[in-house]
């Protein structure tokens, strides 16, 4: 830290993303990303924009918002996008938290959140996960704090129901409850049908994982008007071309080719079926994910063992070292290929 570091910074604690090691090859499950390339009309968009790169973005990203539009049945007004989803809530934790509307959320869940209330000076409060690692939705029933809801949860990959979120949406009028969906197309109920119904929802969505564009980096925030251009007016205080030409042009292809997402996402959702069930062969616990990875546990090794002799072969899985994550670790569901050479590997290892 230098002697000009700002003291409103120093304590803070950074977000520690997971490794994007670049001295070898691996099979890297380990940061939910999709096993399958962005669409080709993504990836041809994506080309002919590259001509145009000495031009600024769009931005209000308007062809974007457009495309975006037509796939969530609702108005440009009520859609913000951004340099990927993190992006979208360190701006709703700027617009919608303060000393009176402190944060709330699970202890277990995207670690992100916390690091952008500390950046932001923002009090939080985290409701423990039962001892299942499921959502108690009565802790966030008439909180009275602005709740970031990740569903399904990242960590678990579990899911609430639909009617369970609008609960709480309903019953916190007075606070914005950010409905994090970037795993939300494997299999949960999406909010975004009651953005017609509340004014205090946001939901917040990425290409990152069912679109195939984590290093495109596109977030799409999806909410009432009014909210929506609040984070218009964070936005254009920060970095008002925050979306590239290039990712602009892959998200309107991502968007228009519906038939490729679907087929991405459903061959995800049936290799998560079959990994689920090979690993509860191995004698793994599973949790129920309705998100691109697994939480699994083993009787016959720690969490921290099983991920170091797997990155030792060439496999790379997420081992958080908390309390209640220790003995777990978080598996991306990749190809079907790329689980096969996973579960070859395990079976080595238990043998040992
Ligand atoms: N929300 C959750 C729950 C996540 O796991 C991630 C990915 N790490 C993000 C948001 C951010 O995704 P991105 O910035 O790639 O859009």
């Amino acid at each position: 830290m230098s002697r000009f570091f700002s003291d409103k910074y120093k304590s803070l604690s950074p977000y520690v993303p997971g490794e994007q090691p670049q001295d070898r090859k691996y099979v890297k499950l380990n940061t939910n990303e999709s096993p399958f390339p962005p669409s080709p009309i993504a990836q041809r968009l994506a080309r002919e924009a590259a001509g145009d790169l000495y031009l600024y973005s769009d931005p209000d990203s308007k062809q974007l918002a457009e495309a975006a539009a037509q796939y969530y049945g609702v108005g440009t007004e009520n859609l913000v996008f951004s340099n990927g989803s993190d992006d979208l809530i360190n701006f709703a934790c700027m617009a919608f938290c303060d000393a009176e509307h402190p944060a709330t959320f699970p202890d277990v869940t995207y670690g992100f959140y916390p690091v952008v209330c500390g950046l932001n000076g923002v009090p939080y409060v985290e409701k423990p996960l039962r001892p299942d690692f499921s959502i108690d939705p009565a802790d966030y029933v008439n909180c009275a704090m602005t709740v970031f809801l990740s569903n399904p949860n990242a960590q678990t990959g579990l899911a609430l129901p639909l009617s369970d979120v609008e609960r709480i949406v309903r019953s916190n009028p007075d606070n914005v409850v950010i409905v994090d969906e970037a795993y939300v197309d494997f299999g949960a109920e999406s909010a975004v049908s009651l953005v017609g119904k509340y004014d205090n929802v946001l939901v917040l969505q990425t290409l990152s994982k069912s679109r195939s564009l984590a290093g495109g980096r596109l977030g799409v925030g999806i909410g009432n008007a009014e909210l929506i251009s609040d984070i218009h007016r964070l936005r254009y205080s920060t970095n008002p071309y925050n979306v590239n030409r290039m990712t602009a042009a892959a998200g309107i292809g991502a968007f228009a080719d519906v038939r490729y997402f679907e087929t991405c996402r459903k061959a995800i959702m049936e290799t998560r079926a079959f990994a689920k069930a090979e690993f509860e062969k191995l004698g793994f616990e599973a949790t129920d994910s309705k998100a691109n990875y697994l939480r699994v546990r083993s009787p016959e090794i720690g969490g921290k063992d099983l991920y170091l002799a797997l990155k030792e072969r060439g496999i790379l899985i997420r081992h958080f070292e908390t309390e209640r994550l220790r003995d777990w670790n978080r598996v991306t569901i990749g190809s079907r290929d790329q689980m096969e050479t996973l579960f070859a590997a395990i079976r080595e290892i238990l043998e040992k």
